[in-house]
């Protein structure tokens, strides 16, 4: 069984090449950012503030998380609904940056992506994956690019999935985010010492793919 980590700031592409390198080799994707994105949808819902106050045990066990596999990839279920499309709106960023500072609910999630893991051969993506919740995994790359690129990218994907979107506001959520990620007290967004580096600020995603494929395959 190979675990491969792919970790990186918002909008490195992480999900899109790790989806595609997966299902290449064969191996589950599991999207870490979705987990955060669906904790968050949980307290916007529900009126429950982003502090670590707010999170005791009795609310974290009502936040119900699953994975789902189908033809499209993991759809992604809170308390049996899917939100699979919920998660990718902007308060749903925001709050998902916010609520991965908070110890009790990083716990919970980790946990879970750990379990997954267990299973067979993944590719897991997120921001701890290498430096925390897969430390022995078998290949560990850490993925980048400009902010500029990122904001473009991630502008681009809005707009083909219909999500009006300010160009500007795009690129200041990405700054938000890498700031709360990297600065966060616990397991925060960094490069592990043994991750191999990629910036794909001029690839393309195809090169991407194969740069990626090359790397695991040279670990098999
Ligand atoms: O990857 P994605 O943009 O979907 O992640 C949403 C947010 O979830 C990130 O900005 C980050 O704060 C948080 N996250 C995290 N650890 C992970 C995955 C995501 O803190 N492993």
């Amino acid at each position: 069984m190979i675990r491969v980590a792919i970790d990186g700031p918002a909008g490195a592409g992480k999900s899109s090449i790790a989806k595609a390198v997966a299902k290449n080799l064969g191996f589950v994707y599991i999207d870490t950012g979705a987990m955060y994105r669906a904790a968050a949808v949980y307290a916007l819902e529900n009126g429950i503030e982003i502090v670590a106050d707010a999170f005791s045990n009795e609310i974290l066990n009502k936040i119900k998380i699953d994975i789902e596999y189908d033809d499209d990839g993991q759809r992604i279920l809170l308390c049996g609904r899917d939100v699979s499309e919920r998660i990718r709106e902007a308060d749903a960023s925001i709050g998902a940056s916010d609520i991965a500072t908070i110890p009790a609910v990083r716990l919970k999630l980790v946990e879970l992506q750990r379990r997954l893991a267990e299973k067979s051969s993944v590719i897991m993506d997120g921001r701890d994956i290498g430096t925390y919740v897969l430390p022995d995994a078998e290949v560990k790359i850490f993925l980048t690019a400009s902010v500029d690129e990122r904001a473009r990218r991630r502008f681009a994907e809005l707009e083909k999935k219909g999500m009006a979107a300010d160009f500007e506001k795009v690129k200041k959520d990405i700054e938000y985010r890498d700031k709360n990620d990297s600065e966060r007290e616990f397991a925060p967004l960094k490069m592990a010492d043994d991750a191999v580096l990629v910036d794909t600020s001029d690839m393309t995603i195809d090169e991407v793919i194969e740069r990626i494929t090359e790397i695991i395959k040279g670990a098999e």
